[in-house]
Protein backbone atom coordinates (compact mmCIF):
# COMPACT_ATOMS: atom_id res chain seq x y z
CA UNK A 1 0.00 0.00 0.00
CA UNK A 2 1.14 3.46 -0.70
CA UNK A 3 1.15 6.37 2.10
CA UNK A 4 2.79 9.89 2.02
CA UNK A 5 4.05 11.77 4.67
CA UNK A 6 2.88 14.34 7.22
CA UNK A 7 4.92 17.25 7.71
CA UNK A 8 8.67 17.60 6.99
CA UNK A 9 10.22 14.11 6.13
CA UNK A 10 13.41 13.55 4.86
CA UNK A 11 11.82 10.59 1.85
CA UNK A 12 15.64 9.07 1.90
CA UNK A 13 14.70 8.00 5.45
CA UNK A 14 11.76 6.28 4.52
CA UNK A 15 13.51 2.83 3.04
CA UNK A 16 13.42 -0.63 5.06
CA UNK A 17 11.81 0.58 8.09
CA UNK A 18 9.36 -1.02 10.45
CA UNK A 19 6.07 0.95 10.49
CA UNK A 20 2.91 1.02 12.65
CA UNK A 21 -0.26 1.86 11.08
CA UNK A 22 -3.21 2.90 13.51
CA UNK A 23 -6.49 1.25 12.25
CA UNK A 24 -10.13 1.58 13.86
CA UNK A 25 -9.29 -2.47 14.82
CA UNK A 26 -5.69 -1.80 16.67
CA UNK A 27 -2.20 -1.66 15.33
CA UNK A 28 -1.35 -3.42 12.20
CA UNK A 29 3.08 -3.48 11.16
CA UNK A 30 4.15 -3.65 8.02
CA UNK A 31 7.46 -2.95 6.79
CA UNK A 32 9.09 -1.11 3.88
CA UNK A 33 11.25 -1.91 1.14
CA UNK A 34 10.80 -0.32 -2.61
CA UNK A 35 14.24 -1.23 -3.95
CA UNK A 36 14.99 -4.24 -5.81
CA UNK A 37 16.63 -7.41 -4.05
CA UNK A 38 20.23 -6.16 -4.15
CA UNK A 39 21.07 -9.00 -6.68
CA UNK A 40 19.42 -8.08 -9.22
CA UNK A 41 19.53 -4.08 -8.59
CA UNK A 42 21.55 -1.79 -10.76
CA UNK A 43 21.03 1.35 -8.90
CA UNK A 44 22.11 0.60 -5.57
CA UNK A 45 23.14 3.60 -3.60
CA UNK A 46 20.24 5.65 -5.25
CA UNK A 47 18.45 7.37 -2.49
CA UNK A 48 14.78 6.57 -2.66
CA UNK A 49 11.80 8.35 -1.49
CA UNK A 50 8.24 7.71 -0.85
CA UNK A 51 7.47 7.24 -5.14
CA UNK A 52 9.65 4.18 -4.02
CA UNK A 53 8.27 2.70 -1.36
CA UNK A 54 5.31 0.61 -0.15
CA UNK A 55 3.91 -0.51 3.13
CA UNK A 56 3.94 -4.57 3.24
CA UNK A 57 1.72 -5.96 5.76
CA UNK A 58 2.22 -9.62 5.12
CA UNK A 59 -0.94 -9.71 2.99
CA UNK A 60 -1.87 -10.72 -0.37
CA UNK A 61 -4.81 -9.07 -1.36
CA UNK A 62 -6.78 -5.32 -0.55
CA UNK A 63 -9.09 -7.77 0.77
CA UNK A 64 -6.97 -9.32 3.32
CA UNK A 65 -5.47 -5.59 4.42
CA UNK A 66 -9.01 -4.37 4.48
CA UNK A 67 -9.98 -7.41 7.00
CA UNK A 68 -7.16 -6.12 9.42
CA UNK A 69 -8.65 -2.68 9.54
CA UNK A 70 -6.33 -0.85 7.71
CA UNK A 71 -8.00 2.40 5.72
CA UNK A 72 -7.21 4.97 3.63
CA UNK A 73 -6.51 7.83 5.80
CA UNK A 74 -4.97 6.05 8.55
CA UNK A 75 -2.02 7.50 10.47
CA UNK A 76 1.71 5.64 9.72
CA UNK A 77 4.05 5.80 12.28
CA UNK A 78 7.65 4.55 13.17
CA UNK A 79 8.11 1.12 15.16
CA UNK A 80 11.35 2.15 17.05
CA UNK A 81 11.85 1.15 20.64
CA UNK A 82 13.45 3.82 22.72
CA UNK A 83 16.72 2.79 24.35
CA UNK A 84 19.80 4.55 26.18
CA UNK A 85 23.04 4.68 24.20
CA UNK A 86 25.35 4.36 27.56
CA UNK A 87 23.97 6.02 31.14
CA UNK A 88 23.28 9.94 30.10
CA UNK A 89 21.65 9.92 26.09
CA UNK A 90 18.47 8.63 25.25
CA UNK A 91 17.39 7.47 21.98
CA UNK A 92 14.09 6.67 20.11
CA UNK A 93 11.25 8.00 17.88
CA UNK A 94 10.07 11.31 17.85
CA UNK A 95 12.13 13.21 20.42
CA UNK A 96 11.10 16.00 19.05
CA UNK A 97 9.25 16.56 20.87
CA UNK A 98 8.65 13.99 23.72
CA UNK A 99 11.45 14.78 24.81
CA UNK A 100 9.92 18.30 25.41
CA UNK A 101 6.61 16.78 27.01
CA UNK A 102 9.18 15.43 29.32
CA UNK A 103 10.12 18.18 30.52
CA UNK A 104 7.67 20.01 30.74
CA UNK A 105 5.77 16.82 33.00
CA UNK A 106 8.65 17.03 35.61
CA UNK A 107 8.55 21.04 35.76
CA UNK A 108 5.06 20.21 36.93
CA UNK A 109 5.79 17.75 39.37
CA UNK A 110 8.70 20.77 40.63
CA UNK A 111 6.12 22.41 40.98
CA UNK A 112 3.49 20.54 42.54
CA UNK A 113 3.57 22.00 46.06
CA UNK A 114 5.26 25.18 45.15
CA UNK A 115 2.83 28.52 45.80
CA UNK A 116 3.25 30.31 42.88
CA UNK A 117 2.42 34.31 41.89
CA UNK A 118 1.36 32.89 38.67
CA UNK A 119 -1.03 30.46 37.53
CA UNK A 120 0.56 27.96 35.73
CA UNK A 121 -0.98 26.37 32.73
CA UNK A 122 1.04 23.19 31.09
CA UNK A 123 -0.18 22.55 27.43
CA UNK A 124 1.18 19.45 25.29
CA UNK A 125 0.31 20.82 21.28
CA UNK A 126 -0.54 19.16 18.33
CA UNK A 127 0.51 19.50 14.97
CA UNK A 128 3.06 22.01 15.32
CA UNK A 129 4.73 20.37 12.53
CA UNK A 130 2.53 21.10 10.35
CA UNK A 131 1.14 24.52 10.97
CA UNK A 132 1.69 25.22 14.66
CA UNK A 133 -1.75 24.24 15.01
CA UNK A 134 -2.44 23.13 18.43
CA UNK A 135 -0.53 25.80 19.62
CA UNK A 136 -2.57 28.48 18.33
CA UNK A 137 -5.71 27.04 19.52
CA UNK A 138 -4.23 25.99 23.20
CA UNK A 139 -2.81 29.91 23.13
CA UNK A 140 -6.69 31.45 22.33
CA UNK A 141 -8.16 29.18 25.30
CA UNK A 142 -5.75 29.84 27.78
CA UNK A 143 -5.04 33.56 26.85
CA UNK A 144 -1.63 33.61 28.49
CA UNK A 145 0.56 36.71 29.77
CA UNK A 146 4.12 34.71 29.69
CA UNK A 147 4.81 31.40 27.79
CA UNK A 148 7.62 29.27 27.46
CA UNK A 149 8.03 27.07 24.60
CA UNK A 150 9.80 23.90 25.23
CA UNK A 151 10.99 22.10 21.60
CA UNK A 152 13.88 20.78 20.63
CA UNK A 153 17.30 22.51 18.93
CA UNK A 154 19.37 21.22 16.75
CA UNK A 155 22.69 19.72 18.06
CA UNK A 156 25.37 21.16 16.21
CA UNK A 157 28.36 18.38 17.02
CA UNK A 158 26.50 15.52 14.88
CA UNK A 159 26.19 16.12 11.17
CA UNK A 160 26.88 18.55 8.55
CA UNK A 161 24.51 21.35 9.79
CA UNK A 162 23.78 24.25 7.68
CA UNK A 163 25.25 26.97 9.38
CA UNK A 164 22.11 28.80 9.94
CA UNK A 165 20.90 26.34 12.58
CA UNK A 166 22.68 27.05 16.03
CA UNK A 167 25.11 25.15 17.47
CA UNK A 168 24.15 23.28 20.84
CA UNK A 169 25.79 20.45 22.13
CA UNK A 170 24.41 17.42 23.71
CA UNK A 171 24.66 17.47 27.81
CA UNK A 172 25.56 21.03 28.17
CA UNK A 173 22.23 22.12 29.10
CA UNK A 174 18.91 23.47 27.58
CA UNK A 175 19.14 26.21 25.07
CA UNK A 176 17.94 29.29 25.78
CA UNK A 177 16.37 30.38 22.38
CA UNK A 178 16.99 34.37 21.66
CA UNK A 179 15.54 33.93 18.01
CA UNK A 180 14.01 31.34 16.35
CA UNK A 181 12.51 31.59 12.51
CA UNK A 182 11.20 29.36 9.97
CA UNK A 183 11.53 30.80 6.46
CA UNK A 184 9.20 28.71 4.75
CA UNK A 185 6.27 29.75 7.17
CA UNK A 186 7.72 33.22 7.44
CA UNK A 187 6.97 32.66 11.11
CA UNK A 188 9.82 33.44 14.20
CA UNK A 189 10.13 34.63 17.63
CA UNK A 190 12.28 36.83 18.96
CA UNK A 191 12.72 36.26 22.90
CA UNK A 192 12.56 39.85 24.55
CA UNK A 193 15.69 40.78 26.21
CA UNK A 194 13.87 41.13 29.60
CA UNK A 195 12.50 37.49 28.81
CA UNK A 196 15.67 36.27 28.05
CA UNK A 197 17.27 37.93 31.35
CA UNK A 198 14.82 36.46 33.17
CA UNK A 199 15.86 33.08 32.17
CA UNK A 200 19.30 33.49 32.15
CA UNK A 201 19.11 34.94 35.84
CA UNK A 202 16.89 31.85 36.88
CA UNK A 203 19.36 29.47 35.53
CA UNK A 204 22.32 31.29 37.40
CA UNK A 205 20.75 31.62 40.51
CA UNK A 206 19.70 27.86 40.36
CA UNK A 207 23.23 26.91 39.05
CA UNK A 208 21.59 25.18 35.76
CA UNK A 209 23.81 25.25 33.10
CA UNK A 210 22.56 26.33 29.76
CA UNK A 211 23.10 27.65 25.67
CA UNK A 212 22.35 30.87 24.39
CA UNK A 213 20.98 29.47 20.96
CA UNK A 214 19.14 31.06 17.87
CA UNK A 215 17.66 29.22 14.81
CA UNK A 216 17.41 30.68 11.34
CA UNK A 217 15.84 27.20 10.10
CA UNK A 218 13.64 26.11 12.41
CA UNK A 219 10.19 27.38 14.20
CA UNK A 220 8.74 26.53 16.99
CA UNK A 221 4.96 27.48 18.76
CA UNK A 222 6.88 30.34 20.52
CA UNK A 223 6.13 32.10 17.27
CA UNK A 224 1.99 31.32 17.23
CA UNK A 225 1.52 31.79 20.99
CA UNK A 226 3.89 35.69 21.00
CA UNK A 227 0.89 36.61 17.91
CA UNK A 228 -2.13 35.16 19.99
CA UNK A 229 -4.70 37.86 22.23
CA UNK A 230 -3.04 41.35 22.43
CA UNK A 231 0.45 39.31 21.90
CA UNK A 232 2.42 37.36 24.86
CA UNK A 233 5.87 37.00 25.73
CA UNK A 234 7.25 34.63 24.73
CA UNK A 235 10.73 32.24 25.28
CA UNK A 236 11.87 29.17 24.42
CA UNK A 237 13.75 26.17 25.90
CA UNK A 238 15.41 23.61 23.28
CA UNK A 239 16.75 20.28 24.49
CA UNK A 240 19.66 19.78 21.87
CA UNK A 241 18.98 16.58 20.12
CA UNK A 242 20.87 15.30 17.21
CA UNK A 243 19.05 13.49 14.15
CA UNK A 244 16.15 16.00 14.22
CA UNK A 245 12.89 14.52 11.98
CA UNK A 246 14.37 11.01 11.52
CA UNK A 247 13.43 7.84 12.39
CA UNK A 248 15.84 8.02 15.78
CA UNK A 249 17.03 10.92 17.51
CA UNK A 250 18.69 11.44 20.31
CA UNK A 251 19.22 14.19 23.61
CA UNK A 252 20.67 14.08 26.83
CA UNK A 253 18.61 13.20 29.87
CA UNK A 254 20.79 15.98 31.86
CA UNK A 255 19.44 18.11 29.26
CA UNK A 256 15.82 17.15 29.81
CA UNK A 257 16.32 17.36 33.53
CA UNK A 258 17.71 20.70 33.47
CA UNK A 259 15.11 21.99 30.93
CA UNK A 260 12.49 21.09 33.91
CA UNK A 261 14.37 22.69 36.42
CA UNK A 262 14.66 25.56 34.50
CA UNK A 263 11.19 26.38 33.39
CA UNK A 264 10.53 25.68 37.38
CA UNK A 265 12.84 28.31 38.60
CA UNK A 266 11.39 30.59 35.80
CA UNK A 267 7.87 30.31 37.18
CA UNK A 268 8.67 30.48 40.54
CA UNK A 269 10.73 33.78 40.19
CA UNK A 270 7.59 34.58 38.21
CA UNK A 271 6.20 38.00 39.18
CA UNK A 272 2.66 39.78 37.65
CA UNK A 273 4.66 41.68 35.56
CA UNK A 274 7.89 40.82 34.45
ZN1 LIG B 1 10.23 19.28 14.72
Amino acid sequence: MVFLPVGLQDPRLIVNQVLTIYTSKGKVHGVTGGFKPIHQDKEVGRAAGFADSKIDVGTSSRAETEALGVQIGDMVVNERPGRMLGERIYCGKSVDNRSGCAAMILAMRLLRHVKTEATVYCCATVQEEIGVKGARVAARSIKPDVAICIDVGFAGESDALNPDCSRAYLGKGPGIQLYDWNPDFFLGNITLARMRDALIGAARRQDIPFQLIAELRGGTDAAEISLSGDGVLTGGLAIPERYIHTAVGTVSIDDVRWTAELTAAFVKELKSKL
